[in-house]
């Protein structure tokens, strides 16, 4: 693979720059790895957790155990961790398919939701979207980076509101992601006047980043992938649904059927991987931040504009990059895909995705598809042309991935 020296120079003078927030992530990972380590000996895990089980999957002690584990870990009375689950879209939707019913309404309070939650919800036409169940849909956009509290206190106060859905990291949007202490403000305000209400956060790419998880500042219920921070690079799919146990327990005979629940549900050989992916999650998030801190400071050393900065307290491991331009936009994508193990010779272009409106561009090189706690990079092709960076399944990778994509854009002038 071949790499500009200039480049390579810059990077390393970046690289420097940023040793103090290295330490800070190192202290994190630890934090975590002992929490993980600290579950995995309450619950005994055991090469018996390895076993596997076919068909209806009754009695799967593996999968049981690691449900109480994510439990633990997550802080949440009770969790669903499943391969049966297709994404984290998939997870989400059933997730609100579980708590809503005809009449009821959710509210978005941190602006629209992700792309691929247009057609569940109904933004978009669709047949089998909760609208078309009578589930009904208000929203709440957030205003120079913070909740609109007022307003949201006002809405919730008429004890109409049947779920709340917060979005802790921005998808495709312009906001920043959440942090924590804006999310427990924000459930401050909403118990204050409401105690009824479902709080469910979209803790997607949230998970291990903070010290803390949404569960610890009143959510009831949060929701994320395996492709993401908790599978670690090693889980082969899935998805969690964890918090509330009666909320838990909703969501489950959503996904099986009502009167199987969380009986039932086959494991087919995953769960050995599961455990080993949450057993490495800490240090994949360490290493997919320390990216995304390092790629922030590079980029803006070249005169891009990083969000966050990279001494910036981040929430998740997105590291958007605004180029300002399709071309460039398009290079640097591409130029990650040139730094991958995987498809290294592909070639990404903007495309017509489903779930999502605009043109997209997928860089991913990875060992599961789809997968982006592995570095990766997508972008909606529309101005200001903003590239979203994620992922790095260790940091040396990680690094040389973005030192190519940026070699790239040299090349491409
Ligand atoms: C990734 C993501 C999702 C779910 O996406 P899938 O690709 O379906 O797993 C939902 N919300 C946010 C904020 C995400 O980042």
């Amino acid at each position: 693979m071949e790499l500009n020296e200039k480049i390579i120079e810059l990077g390393k003078k970046a690289e420097k720059e940023v040793q103090k927030e290295f330490e800070k992530i190192d202290e994190l990972c630890e934090e975590h790895s002992l929490q993980v380590l600290n579950a995995f000996q309450k619950y005994h895990i055991s090469d018996i957790h390895f076993n596997s089980t076919t068909g209806y999957g009754y009695s799967d002690v593996g999968r049981d155990t690691i449900e109480k584990v994510f439990a633990e870990v997550l802080h949440a009375e009770d969790a669903l961790v499943r391969s049966q689950f297709i994404s984290g879209t998939h997870a989400l939707t059933v997730a609100l398919f579980a708590f809503l019913r005809p009449n009821d309404i959710m509210l978005s309070i941190s602006g629209k939701p992700y792309d691929t939650l247009d057609e569940v919800i109904g933004l978009v036409d669709n047949k089998s979207s909760l609208k078309s169940y009578g589930v009904k849909y208000e929203q709440i956009d957030m205003a120079n980076n913070d909740f609109n509290y007022d307003e949201i206190r006002k809405r919730v106060e008429k004890q109409d509101i049947k779920l709340i859905e917060i979005q802790r990291s921005r998808g495709y949007s312009l906001r920043n992601s959440i942090t924590l202490d804006k999310m427990e403000k924000v459930i401050k305000v909403i118990r204050e006047v409401n105690k009824k209400v479902i709080i469910m956060v979209d803790n997607c790419y949230g998970e291990f980043v903070d010290k803390i998880e949404p569960t610890q500042i009143g959510a009831d219920i949060i929701v994320g992938s395996l492709i993401k921070n908790l599978g670690g690079g090693i889980a082969p799919n899935g998805a969690y649904i964890a918090g509330k146990k009666e909320l838990v327990e909703l969501a489950a005979e959503r996904l099986t059927a009502p009167g199987l629940g969380k009986e039932v549900g086959p494991t087919i050989g995953i769960n050995k991987q599961i455990l080993q992916g949450l057993f490495f999650a800490p240090s994949v998030v360490a290493s997919s931040l320390k990216t995304a801190v390092f790629a922030s400071k590079l980029l803006e050393d070249l005169g891009f504009k990083p969000n966050p900065k990279y001494n910036e307290k981040r929430t998740d491991i997105v590291q958007t990059i605004e180029f300002g331009d399709s071309e460039k936009l398009i290079a640097f994508c591409q130029g990650i895909q040139m730094g991958s193990p995987i498809d290294s010779d592909a070639i990404p272009e903007p495309w017509d995705m489903p779930g999502y409106t605009d043109k997209v561009i997928m860089a991913a090189g990875a060992f599961t598809q789809g997968s982006s706690i592995e570095l990766s990079c997508d972008a909606p092709i529309r101005p200001p042309y903003i590239a979203f960076l994620q992922g790095g399944l260790t940091y040396q990778y990680g690094k040389l991935g973005v030192l190519k994509a940026v070699s790239n854009l040299e090349v491409r002038g």
